[in-house]
């Protein structure tokens, strides 16, 4: 056996059981103790690392069992979580658990369960519900929070207005965070729009995202950016986008405009389904003349390819220069023909979809096709089928 390698390098995760658990209680909140720094005072009695800033007389930190402890797995303390969280992530988990019991973000209200919070809303709050993707927001001074579903699954959203800004922030409330937010302006008499990006929504975490405390009300020592912290102002640092209203003024004439949010798929899933989709397309062009290519595809040497009309005229690829051979790019071939196309006359109404030779068969017949003269029709690229 390799003598430098720990006994412990030999062991895969360790799931800590409710019998072992019993041993490992944190004398402060009497949660399982592994999230570090733990600590003793006497070797026996644990504190856990959640609850660092109380029993200060707990000062020799157990490094050994914190060493056991990262080849571990622990069970989320929370009633009805089945999570099973390896170490280092027990407090990430913990702040965002969708069984967690939350202060309702509104405040005033009794505590529930993270999960419920759409019924609670629904409840109690049914002016800030809304059980759709989007929702106007108030453009009344001060701060506001509203209820929103995307697909089924809650998200807050929380805005402040003040005479100089708009601050607007999404929280995924037990939901996805890979989902993307924006924020709308729109004048309803000229139809203008101006759009802002908002990003990803994070994960609501009640002592962070709240409406007492962003409307400088809350005093909760809990939350601490509440005005019982000297830096409760930094409540705005963290808003995820800010809009000035004399940008308003200047774009719409006034700062008087319905302003909307709304949340959709992620941005990144659809830029790079774009970007795919732009670079398949590109592929899938005659670089010469830039008609959908199809079957028979040729290719030079250096492996481009060329559509049947063209390799006719030329000798060399007009991509890299070297010469065009008589080779045919099968696959090429096979996806261009499964490849989906518009109608060439779509901008003038045409609803036509199909694959390349369907599409050369529509628009001989098609409808939307603008009348051309003989000499016209002469000038039309000649289609290889
Ligand atoms: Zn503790
Ligand atoms: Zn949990
Ligand atoms: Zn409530
Ligand atoms: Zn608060
Ligand atoms: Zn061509
Ligand atoms: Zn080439
Ligand atoms: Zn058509």
């Amino acid at each position: 056996m390799d003598s430098k390698r720990n006994v412990l390098d030999y062991i895969s995760k360790v799931r800590l059981t409710p019998i072992m658990a019993k041993h490992f209680k944190c004398i402060s909140c009497n949660k399982h103790v592994f999230v570090p720094p733990i600590t003793t005072m006497d070797g026996r009695k644990l504190k856990c690392g959640r609850c660092s800033s109380v029993n200060t007389d707990y000062k020799t930190r157990l490094y050994g069992l914190e060493k056991l402890a990262s080849y571990m797995e622990f069970p989320c303390e929370v009633d009805l979580c089945d999570a099973i969280v390896p170490w280092g992530k027990v407090t990430d988990h913990e702040r965002v658990c969708s069984y967690r019991t939350i202060v309702c973000p509104m405040g005033n209200c009794d505590e529930y369960p993270m999960n419920t919070i759409t019924s609670h809303f629904k409840r109690y709050h049914k002016h800030y519900f809304k059980c759709v993707n989007e929702c106007y927001l108030k453009t009344t001074f001060g701060a506001h929070l509203k209820l929103i579903l995307f697909k089924g699954k809650p998200y807050l959203i929380f805005s402040y207005i003040n005479n100089d800004d708009i601050w607007v922030s999404v929280y995924a409330a037990g939901a996805s965070t890979d989902v993307s937010f924006q924020v709308t302006f729109q004048d309803k008499k000229t139809e203008r729009v101006m759009i802002f990006k908002g990003g990803k929504p994070v994960h609501f975490q009640e002592e962070e995202h709240c409406l007492g405390c962003l409307g400088r009300k809350c005093n909760l020592l809990t939350h601490k950016k509440s005005l019982a912290y000297s830096n409760h102002s930094a409540v705005f640092d963290d808003m995820m986008v800010r809009i000035n209203t004399q940008l308003l003024v200047k774009v719409f004439g006034s700062k008087l405009v319905n302003c909307k949010v709304k949340i959709t798929e992620s941005d990144s899933a659809e830029q790079d389904d774009q970007h795919n989709y732009r670079e398949i397309s590109k592929m899938l062009v005659c670089p010469s003349c830039d008609q959908p290519l199809s079957a028979p595809i040729y290719s030079c040497e250096t492996g481009h390819s060329i559509c049947a009309f063209c390799k006719e005229k030329l000798t060399h690829c007009p991509s890299c220069e070297h010469q065009l051979t008589d080779l045919r790019c099968l696959p090429l071939e096979a996806i261009a023909q499964s490849i989906h196309l518009f109608c060439c006359n779509r901008e003038h109404g045409c609803s036509f979809v199909g694959n390349r030779n369907e599409r050369i068969a529509h628009e001989n017949v098609c409808i939307a096709r603008p009348v051309m003269s003989q000499n016209e029709v002469n000038n039309q690229p000649l289609y290889i089928v």
